[in-house]
């Protein structure tokens, strides 16, 4: 049996006819760029997650560096992030001329730690960006409390997260921003990039609103510097279809992931945990063992495939070589790098095909 991390493909088989139908209207429309269908995910968006708001924009990296600018984020600045997640939530804090500082992550939901965080805070911290790592928001109410004893700004990084909930609240709806990435492996993915900012505030909003368009509210008036980072049409029509199934898919990938804890309990690896009070949405179901390179070598062999997430934690990447971080620093993240890896997952996949990858595992640790 082959069996990928993702796929894409059953998905689109289930809803063949109705992404057809929308991208062949907006193809005959010739309204490709800021079109109804933006303005009405944008809606649709903010209404989903119960924020005021919701600006698209050309990818989640865009809108986690549009934010920052926005904030008036830059040169002199530290924004506290975390090692263990994808280049971009700490990226984006660079391309803005200021400097991620790196907090270490709870050991069981890999999760930025708030006590690192609170340790991390200098005169010079001016936002906080916690990662919905995997699909499992991070502990909202103590960064919100962090944030407002110190007064920073929290920008969610919830590109893995959208349909997340902490204590009934959706994922970017609790800090003063949250980004989403619609890029297409994501929980809701395009067919090509997209993102989406949301947030409650005003002035805030209507700042981003100015850079993802040249910092021109009326054509070819410009106000201030920006970027071409708008959300196209066509993904946009895409999108909004499969809003309509977000809830039920991320169902379907918790209860796989629930089937997989149950088929792997008795397994010597780690499994995820679930913050209390919370739903994980599972945009990865990952494990943790000493034996990851070997086991996932001997899944490959055996026609599975895996994906480790993340190889090089962020604070030992080359670039920020300069940043001095030593062996050790970050625990938590160092060690999750090394035993960290995904699982095939995805909502179309079947109970056989789960029972298979698991009896293969069970098969390695047995041989
Ligand atoms: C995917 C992702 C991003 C970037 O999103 P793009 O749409 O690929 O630019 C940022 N942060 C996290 C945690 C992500 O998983």
């Amino acid at each position: 049996m082959k069996i990928n991390l993702l796929d894409l493909k059953a998905q689109y088989d289930t809803i063949e006819h109705e992404i057809n139908k929308v991208v062949k209207e907006v193809l005959e429309s010739t309204h490709f760029i800021m079109g109804p269908n933006v303005k009405k995910l944008e809606a649709e968006i903010a209404e989903y997650t119960g924020t005021k708001y919701g600006i698209g924009v050309a990818n989640g990296t865009d809108a986690l560096m549009l934010t920052l600018k926005a904030l008036g984020i830059g040169e002199g600045d530290e924004v506290i992030t975390t090692p263990f997640t994808f280049f971009a939530s700490a990226e984006t804090t660079s391309v803005v001329g200021a400097t991620p500082v790196f907090a270490d992550i709870e050991k069981d939901t890999l999760c930025i730690d708030c006590d690192s965080i609170e340790k991390n805070i200098t005169k010079k911290t001016k936002a906080i960006i916690p990662v919905h790592i995997f699909g499992q928001m991070c502990d909202m109410d103590r960064i919100m409390e962090i944030a407002e004893k110190h007064n920073l700004v929290v920008i969610e990084d919830a590109c893995q997260a959208i349909g997340a909930q902490y204590k009934g609240k959706k994922a970017g709806s609790i800090g003063h921003v949250g980004c989403y990435s619609f890029f297409p492996t994501k929980n809701l993915g395009g067919y090509g990039d997209g993102g989406m900012i949301v947030t409650n505030d005003d002035e805030l909003a209507e700042k981003i609103k100015l850079l993802r368009v040249h910092g021109s509210k009326v054509k070819y008036h410009h106000e201030v510097i920006g970027h071409n980072s708008r959300l196209d049409e066509i993904q946009a029509a895409i999108l909004r279809v499969k809003l309509n199934y977000i809830d039920k898919w991320n169902d379907a990938r918790k209860e796989h992931a629930h089937i997989y804890n149950e088929l792997l309990k008795d397994v010597d690896v780690q499994l995820p945990t679930e913050r209390e009070n919370c739903k994980h949405v599972y945009h990865l179901y990952t494990i943790q063992s000493l034996k990851r390179d070997e086991l996932a070598a001997y899944l490959k062999e055996n026609g599975i495939a895996t994906g480790i997430y993340y190889p090089i934690p962020v604070h030992f990447q080359k670039v920020y070589e300069y940043l001095n971080y030593k062996k050790g620093d970050l625990k938590n993240a160092e060690d999750a790098c090394e035993k960290t890896f995904a699982l095939p997952l995805y909502p179309e996949m079947t109970k056989e095909q789960q029972e298979y990858v698991v009896s293969k595992i069970k098969e390695f640790f047995e041989r």
